[in-house]
């Protein structure tokens, strides 16, 4: 008798090399996977990968159309891999009564204000902060705020718009830029809720560590705990290196591994991945942020599972289709990864020094994800790296060496980008 094959959905907000390791672990798992993501309705599969156009900003009516879409032969399990598509993957699974998060849960991590309101009322150590809208004036909150603090908005990710302020001159500044890129087309186009309003918050010093963990029915699972070991003091924090396993001492990790599961818990999550950030102090572990979704962009590729070293994309996979085999820990050797810095903003031109990069002992791969001929933008207004550096060893400070000796090889090259008019309004771009 045939088995029918499990079917996943995966909503993605763009489909690239991320959504490739999805689409290579579901072949080898002999599983059918479906693609959903943002984009126009009106182009009938504009790139002929048959995924279902969506819109992400409106979780319950994407969910509708997930529905009528697969009316008659559902997915058996949808997984999200980023902060927007994660709210329509929740109501989806609630709509088609599969195993998800509560719907609810999501929307409370969605907006860094409301997560923050969460946890703050749950008794969780977080920032002070305070919020208003973007076009309140400064004279009327400057008084309430404590330097040194952070500006973010309420919306974005991977650190995009967050800026540390130490003064009143400098705060004003963030303001003024972060304005400026939430009014942005790029910005606009997402029609993310809260994208009128700015979160400030206490600065917390101290050493900043990511958690990623699988929740199974309310039970979680760390996956591992990386290590940040660059500063990440501002005014911009562009991520870049990640090592595990943490050499934070057995204590803290406890600490840490204690706070993530009261935050995922007052949060609401029970079901599938969860990518978490902490800062650790003398007075023990702050929740940063915790977003029901795996680690981004190529990162994922320095954890490995199991004495098969299946990917965590096999991992999620398997969890989320319950095909077994997620019993497993992360491999004994430490691994690391660099999300290659933006130095400056401009075209990028070329890299150099690949190849003495790659040869460096301990640098398991190098990918330059950044197109040449495109525009790169630095931080805060930029959100996407140059490539990934990939390295393993014995102990993590030999895969962080190896990570900076490799890096310190390469050579970026940009060139200005020049100001060009608008067909109709005349302005020139800045
Ligand atoms: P995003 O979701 O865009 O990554 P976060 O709120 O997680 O935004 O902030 C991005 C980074 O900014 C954090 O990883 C951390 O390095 C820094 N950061 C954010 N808030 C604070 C804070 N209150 N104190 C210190 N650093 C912070």
């Amino acid at each position: 008798m045939n088995v029918p094959r499990k079917k996943l959905l995966i909503l993605a907000s763009k489909l690239g090399y991320q959504t490739r390791g999805f689409a290579d672990a579901a072949e080898s798992l002999g599983v059918e996977v479906h693609f959903a993501t943002d984009r126009c309705h009106k182009l009938d599969d504009p790139w002929g990968d048959g995924a279902v156009p969506l819109h992400f900003e409106n979780p319950q009516d994407a969910a509708k159309e997930i529905v009528q879409r697969f009316a008659g032969d559902p997915p058996d399990a949808i997984l999200a891999l980023g902060d927007r598509p994660a709210p329509t993957a929740a109501c989806a699974a609630r709509a088609l009564r599969l195993t998800g998060n509560d719907p609810e849960a999501v929307e409370r991590c969605r907006s860094k204000l409301t997560q923050r309101e969460t946890l703050r009322d749950a008794g969780l150590p977080v920032p002070k902060f305070l919020s208003f809208a973007l076009n309140e004036s400064v004279d009327n909150i400057i008084a309430q705020v404590e330097f040194p603090c952070v500006v973010k908005p309420l919306a974005l990710a991977a650190s995009q718009g967050v800026i540390r302020a130490d003064n009143e001159k400098q705060f004003r500044a963030a303001i003024s830029r972060i304005q400026a890129l939430l009014q942005s087309p790029e910005i606009q186009v997402t029609r993310e809720p809260g994208l009128d309003r700015l979160l400030i918050e206490q600065y917390i010093p101290g050493r900043e560590v990511a958690v990623e963990g699988l929740l199974d029915h309310g039970n979680l699972k760390i996956l591992a705990i990386f290590d940040k070991p660059d500063p990440l003091e501002g005014p911009y924090f562009e991520e870049t290196i990640y090592v595990t396993p943490s050499r934070l001492s057995d204590a803290q990790q406890s600490a840490l591994r204690d706070c993530a599961a009261h935050a995922i818990g007052a949060l609401g999550l029970t079901h599938g991945p969860v990518h978490a950030e902490f800062r650790v102090n003398g007075q023990g572990p702050w929740v940063l942020e915790i977003a029901p979704r795996p680690i981004g962009g190529l990162c994922s590729r320095a954890l490995r599972f199991g004495p098969q070293r299946i990917s965590l994309e096999e991992l999620l996979l398997r969890h989320a289709l319950e095909l077994g085999g997620t019993n497993v820990e992360r491999e004994s050797d430490a691994s690391g990864v660099m999300m290659i810095p933006v130095p400056r903003s401009g075209i990028f031109e070329r890299v150099e020094g690949l190849e003495d990069a790659e040869g460096v002992p301990g640098i398991t791969e190098i990918r330059i994800t950044a197109r040449l001929k495109d525009y790169v933008a630095a931080w805060p207004e930029g959100s996407s790296y140059l490539g990934f550096i990939f390295a393993r060893a014995k102990m993590p400070n030999e895969a962080e060496a190896a990570l900076r000796a490799a890096h310190a090889k390469l050579l970026f090259e940009f060139s200005p980008r020049l100001p060009v008019e608008h067909p109709v309004t005349g302005r020139m771009s800045a």
